[in-house]
């Protein structure tokens, strides 16, 4: 059997290829199996990125839009204001000293109105909520100008203030007057309380809030509000994009550095922008996370899986294909008694096991078979096709066996040589079919002959031995054996048996095959009879059966000499070397 890699080459047998692995292969079918619901879920992931993302944008719009929603109310409250106040002027005679009381108790319950003011056609402001802004010139004002001229509500920009650092809006109302043409203006100044209200309110933690006017000069900022008031900031493109369009959505890095997502619009009436910004890593941040934690999860679900399928595999796949294996490979040795497919298997393996068991069947039956026909061999090179007697060698074999024996149990033992006589001219006469058939009575006798002697030799045989060693005579009984020696020629083992046992049997023979009366005209005695030479010997380790037979042998030719159709002995010369 080839067993080295060497050794199977050399015998022809391909070397066995290794490639993946059972569990491998179903760990790829499952990654393959998987595959889709993970990108499914990393691309839903991205969605959701994506729709967070525009949700950040929405949100930054939406406060943005609530501060514009919260100026509007500011606004047209403060319309309202005026016009009362513009009506209340129209019917107030009082001096301007009287005016500016008036104002400033008209003022003092609307906080978010600064001052409260009133400019004649001049463009001179002539009473006022508060002392300064009297006797200030106004007439160059845009807001007055275009209030004079439409007589209607103007809206000034917002601008920074140069006293209080803090964004303002100015509000002018014409005042009608008897011939409908402007008589006054009536003016509010507001501060930017509503944005700091919207801003605390509306924007997140780490959110901005942020105006600028319509030159990019920064109104209010929220949080830090009073630190970059006032401060040019056009060329920043943050302010270039607000100031691109009326509404939009950016991200950019803001005045603080931080990059933000935009959402900016311009408040009505005016070229003031207002932008709410969310800090984008701590919206991408949230949203990461949630992203990471999906494929995390799905990382961990897939690694289980792949676990489940490594150990589950090796339980419910590879054990039993092992097992399979190992059952083969037993076959394979000559261990051909398997009971495989008794064993509980999954259904795609049943077939496997019960074609092993099958396989070793089949291989039990062959092997049967072939020790059959081995026996039959090995008993066809050992019997005599004529006589159905054992031949030459079988008789060497036993003699050489019961020799060992005979030694080991000291007893003696007897082979007789017998010969047909005249045998040639009974083929001369009776052609060589007869011949043979006179051969096969012969050995029919001898073995009759043989099984008789046993029965004689039993009670003498149990004599004999020690008593230990009686019960060996029927090992003995068995071990009588005659053999066709050659030609015409048959040999006689009779263990156990001394010359005078040996003789008394040989005698019987002769007289059996007389018996048989078969007719030799070419003999005296006008019948077929046999010679036979006995010797008998006490084995030892230095003999050898050789001696035995040819003692034997030269009794034979002793009786030959005699006369034939006789038995005889040893020669006195022989006999002093038999028993
Ligand atoms: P003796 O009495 O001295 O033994 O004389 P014999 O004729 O028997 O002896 P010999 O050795 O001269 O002749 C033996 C004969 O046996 C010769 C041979 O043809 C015959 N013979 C041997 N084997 C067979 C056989 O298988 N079949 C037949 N029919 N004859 C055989
Ligand atoms: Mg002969
Ligand atoms: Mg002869």
């Amino acid at each position: 059997m080839p067993d080295t890699p060497q050794q199977r080459s050399n015998a022809g047998i391909a070397k066995p290829r290794r490639t993946l692995s059972v569990r491998v292969r179903l760990m790829i079918l499952a990654v393959i199996a998987v595959a889709p619901l993970l990108l499914e879920r990393i691309y839903n992931e991205e969605v959701d990125r994506g729709d967070r993302i525009e949700a950040a944008y929405k949100n930054a719009f939406d406060v943005a839009r609530q501060g514009a929603a919260e100026q509007n109310n500011v606004i047209v409250s403060a319309r309202a204001f005026l016009q009362v106040v513009a009506s209340a002027r129209a019917t107030f005679n009082g001096s301007d000293n009287e005016c500016s009381q008036f104002l400033a108790t008209i003022a003092k319950p609307a906080p978010w109105i600064k001052t409260l003011s009133v400019a004649n056609v001049q463009g001179r402001i002539i009473c006022s909520s508060s002392p300064e802004p009297i006797g200030l010139d106004i007439s160059e004002r845009p807001h007055f100008i275009k209030a004079v001229d439409s007589g209607d509500f103007v809206l000034s920009d917002y601008y920074v203030g140069t006293r209080i650092k803090s964004p303002l809006i100015t509000l002018a109302l014409a005042q009608r007057g008897a011939n409908g043409g402007a008589a006054a203006v009536v003016l509010g100044l507001l501060d930017l309380s509503w944005f700091e209200h919207v801003a605390k309110t509306f924007v997140p933690p780490s959110g901005l809030m942020l105006m600028i006017d319509g030159n990019g000069i920064i109104l209010a900022q929220y949080p830090n509000l009073q630190e970059m008031v006032g401060q040019d900031f056009k060329t920043h493109p943050l302010v270039q994009a607000m100031l691109s369009k009326s509404e939009g959505l950016v991200t950019e890095t803001g005045l603080d550095g931080v990059h933000r997502i935009f959402g900016y619009l311009q408040l009505p009436g005016t070229q003031t922008r207002i932008a709410v910004g969310l800090d984008e890593k701590k919206v991408l941040a949230r949203v990461d996370r949630e992203m990471w934690t999906a494929f995390a999860e799905v990382a961990v679900v897939a690694v289980l899986v792949l676990l489940c399928i490594w150990f589950g595999g090796e339980r419910l796949l590879v054990r039993p294909i092992r097992a399979l294996a190992i059952t083969a490979s037993r076959i394979g040795r000559g261990e051909i008694k398997t009971h495989a497919a008794e064993m509980p298997w999954a259904a795609e393996f049943l077939p496997l096991a019960v074609a092993l068991d099958d396989m070793a069947g089949q291989l039990s039956e062959r092997e049967q078979e072939l020790r059959d026909s081995n026996n039959q061999l090995r008993e066809l090179a050992q019997i005599d096709a004529l006589t159905g007697l054992a031949n030459r060698r079988a008789f060497n074999d036993q003699l050489a066996a019961e020799w060992k024996l005979a030694i080991r149990l000291r007893q003696p033992i007897a082979v007789l040589m017998i010969d047909v006589d005249h045998f040639k001219p009974f083929n001369d006469l009776y052609g060589h079919v007869q011949g043979d058939a006179c051969l096969r009575k012969v050995g029919g006798v001898l073995i009759a002959g043989t099984r008789a002697q046993v029965e004689d030799l039993i009670p003498a045989l149990e004599t004999a031995l020690p008593p230990p060693l009686r019960r060996l005579a029927g090992h003995a009984r068995k071990a009588d054996f005659a053999a066709r020696y050659g030609g015409e020629e048959f040999a006689v083992l009779l263990p156990g048996a001394d010359l005078e046992a040996a003789l008394h049997v040989a005698e019987r023979l002769r007289r059996g095959i007389e018996n048989l009366l078969m007719a030799h005209a070419g003999s005296s005695w006008g019948f077929v009879s046999i010679s036979v030479g006995a010797a008998s010997v006490q084995p030892a380790e230095q003999g050898s059966p050789q001696q035995l037979t040819e003692c034997a042998d030269a009794a034979l030719y002793l009786a030959k000499r005699q006369g034939r159709n006789r038995v005889a002995g040893p020669e006195p010369v022989a006999l002093s070397r038999a028993v």
